[in-house]
């Protein structure tokens, strides 16, 4: 074994001696002496998302009011200027994309506006592995409009916790569904759907489709105008690295232009009226619509930053380096399987995310004794270890160290002496 993992970590040095990314790396506040392997859960600060809050910050203090249309970009145009920014990791054009609102409520207003229910269509399709929220927002929505969430909510299974087999969400498409939202990836194994696969399912059935992409923008390039999504709307504080609670995303596909929100605020104006304050409400015709009311500026200026780092990188770098990474983790994992270990995340590049998710009988104490270690990995109950190897700040080195620990924690049954861990996200 320790020979093997010297090899993996000859391995590990060549690959970052190649890295085109290495230089990102320096932009990042990296906590010290931490292998930080939770970008998929809370991204780390950089230097141009710090720089670009202060800007605000600055422009508060010297133009106060005058902010919102004299400073550089405005403030006022800020969701509509960072949905442009945001355009390239989701393959949109500019007008399909805002930053505003938090995650859930933008489900909650995108699903809104295009779950048009009737008797006899009325269904909304979820799978069982998204993040539950987006199963609360819709179950919510369904009642408020009269549908008892029981009989609307169709639940696509996983035969094994893990994966969700694309067929499945498929045959759940019937002629009474109105509704279908999916995640890009899933958050605990880290599976990548075929999105292409399933717009093209939902549209031959006359179906709108969502997807809740929090888990894979940032680490995945999207082509949602090709596969012709619907909606789709995702947080930025994972990969996107915008900070605590920073402000998400939505996107609209063009196609949708006339589709008024159902949730509806005069920040959704035609930029142009907005400040007329009639008392007739005047939609944007951009995605824009979508807005409730005034952003936060604060945290927009983050993810600003932070999306700066993105059009330097480019996402296919990105996801060229990040699969490196999680190839060469489930490599290491596969050699540790004699120590109880097994790799839950599917092998093919073209089915996985940004990270890895390790299996264990003991993941809670395994995970408790990795952060001791300085290896900061998350616990998802009841037997899963996230390791999220990001491409703009972790190096090939960082997966040997992390393997390097786990592989002592096992050996030694450290798992058998941890606290009990917060079961946080
Ligand atoms: C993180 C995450 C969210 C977060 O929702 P908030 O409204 O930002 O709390 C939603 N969906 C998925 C799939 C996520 O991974």
């Amino acid at each position: 074994m320790g020979e093997l993992l010297r090899r993996l970590r000859r391995k590990a040095e060549a690959l970052d001696a190649v890295d085109e990314l290495a230089r990102f790396r320096a932009r990042f506040y990296i906590p010290p002496d931490t292998v930080y392997m939770d970008g998929n859960s809370l991204g780390l600060l950089s230097v141009n998302a710090e720089r670009s809050v202060l800007r605000v910050l600055d422009q508060w203090r010297t133009l106060a009011i005058d902010g919102w249309l004299d400073a550089q970009p405005p403030w006022f145009w800020a969701g509509e200027h960072l949905g442009e920014l945001a355009c390239p990791l989701l393959g949109a054009e500019p007008d399909e994309v805002v930053l505003t609102g938090s995650t859930t409520a933008n489900l909650i207003s995108l699903a809104a506006a295009f779950y048009r229910p009737n008797q006899s269509r009325y269904k909304i399709v979820v799978d069982e592995l998204n993040f539950p929220s987006d199963l609360y927002a819709l179950a919510g929505l369904a009642e408020m409009l009269g549908y008892e969430p029981q009989r609307a909510i169709v639940l696509v299974r996983s035969g094994d916790g893990l994966i969700i087999d694309e067929e499945d969400i498929i045959a759940a498409m019937g002629p009474d569904v109105a509704l279908v939202v999916v995640a890009g990836a899933l958050y605990r194994s880290g599976q990548l759907l075929d999105m292409g696969r399933l717009c093209q399912a939902a549209s031959d059935r006359g179906i709108p489709i969502g997807f809740d992409l929090s888990h894979s923008i940032g680490a995945v390039p999207h082509f949602l105008d090709d596969w012709g999504a619907d909606f789709a709307f995702f947080c930025t504080y994972k990969y996107l690295n915008g900070g605590p609670g920073s402000t998400a995303g939505l996107y609209v596909n063009r196609r949708h232009r006339h589709v008024w929100p159902a949730l509806r605020g005069w920040w959704g104006s035609d930029k142009q009226r907005q400040f007329d304050m009639s008392l007739e409400y005047r939609p944007a015709s951009s995605a824009g619509r979508f807005q409730i009311g005034t952003n936060n500026l604060l945290s927009l200026a983050a993810v600003a930053g932070s999306l700066e780092l993105f059009a330097e990188a480019g996402i296919e770098r990105v996801r060229k380096k990040s699969l490196q990474l999680t190839d060469l983790l489930m490599e290491g994992i596969d050699l540790m399987s004699d120590l109880g270990v097994a790799v839950g995340t599917p092998r093919e590049h073209e089915r996985r995310g940004g990270h890895v998710a390790v299996l264990c009988e003991h993941a809670a104490g395994v995970a408790d004794r990795l952060k001791a270690h300085r290896v900061i990995p998350d616990y998802r109950p009841p037997n899963i270890v996230r390791l999220a190897p990001v491409a703009l700040y972790n190096t090939f080195a960082d997966v040997c160290t992390a393997l390097e620990h786990l592989e002592d924690i096992l050996a030694a049954r450290e798992y058998e002496r941890a606290r009990p861990m917060r079961e946080i996200t």
